[in-house]
């Protein structure tokens, strides 16, 4: 079976296990697929997902240069949500910031490997969650727009780290020990005064199951422009990642715009 299209990232539906989906030419269950061959083929062409010109080199998540450098999506305030300014009426694209960025936010604790903070609009719990590939997580504070949210973050980092350690996280080498309402009740005594208005009391928390039938001990990650055709067995998928029997990642969001053959047997 063969499908052809322009990568995009996967579309995920929460359940036990997540469900994760392939647009291309036609929408392709991926938990299906796993325990199966498949194989990806690059066209060569890349096409910018701001203004869909067909570029050779892609930027940030398939943008080419000058979208990348211009466009709303890939605003310093996407990286660093203490430099937005949506709730001044200003940015990149005003109306852009206005709709996604001028609108309640959560602050939250991720465990992917160790703990995490983050922030990301409410309307994506915990579509964000998933992409990132964290086993479990909790809204740690509600705010109106995203540089309060990003604030909240700054005094936070300081004790927790904003990155996620792929290469753990794809090994599912997680710390046991996290107790997120825990670690949630102990930051509430650290946050200064202003910031904790924004603070979220519900001890509701998520737990992901991710489809990996099972996960690599050692990973190497391989990217179309390395190689243009590749195949393995899926054995998984997590986070916006394919996970292939000899412990190949591959990074399905990375290649957003790649205009490629997809097939399974
Ligand atoms: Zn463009
Ligand atoms: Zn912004």
């Amino acid at each position: 079976m063969e499908s052809n299209g322009i990568l995009r990232k996967m579309r995920t539906e929460l359940g036990n296990p997540i469900s994760y989906r392939l647009s291309l030419n036609e929408d392709i269950d991926l938990n299906e697929l796993i325990g199966k061959k498949v194989t990806f083929g690059w066209t060569g062409i890349i096409i910018c997902s701001g203004c869909n010109k067909t570029i050779k080199k892609s930027f940030g998540d398939g943008f080419c240069f000058n979208c990348f450098s211009t466009g709303a999506e890939s605003s310093p305030c996407i990286i660093r949500p203490e430099l937005c300014r949506a709730h001044l009426g200003e940015g990149r694209d005003v109306e852009w910031e206005l709709l996604h960025h001028n609108v309640e936010h959560v602050v939250y604790l991720a465990a992917t490997d160790a703990i995490k903070v983050g922030v990301t609009r409410s309307t994506q719990v915990p579509t964000r969650w998933i992409d990132q590939g964290a086993a479990k997580a909790i809204v740690f504070a509600r705010t109106p727009n995203r540089y309060e949210a990003g604030r909240l973050e700054v005094a936070l980092k300081s004790m927790y780290t904003d990155k996620t350690n792929w290469q753990k996280m794809l090994k599912n080498e997680i710390d046991a020990d996290i107790d997120l309402v825990e670690e949630k009740w102990n930051l509430y005594d650290t946050l200064p005064d202003d910031l904790l208005t924004y603070f979220c009391d519900d001890d509701d928390h998520m737990e992901l199951y991710f489809p990996v039938s099972h996960y690599p001990k050692v990973i190497k990650s391989t990217s179309l422009d390395k190689s243009a055709n590749f195949s393995g067995e899926l054995v998984g998928v997590k986070g916006q990642y394919l996970i292939f029997n000899d412990g190949t990642v591959f990074n399905i969001r990375r290649h957003t715009g790649y205009e490629v053959s997809f097939s399974w047997s």
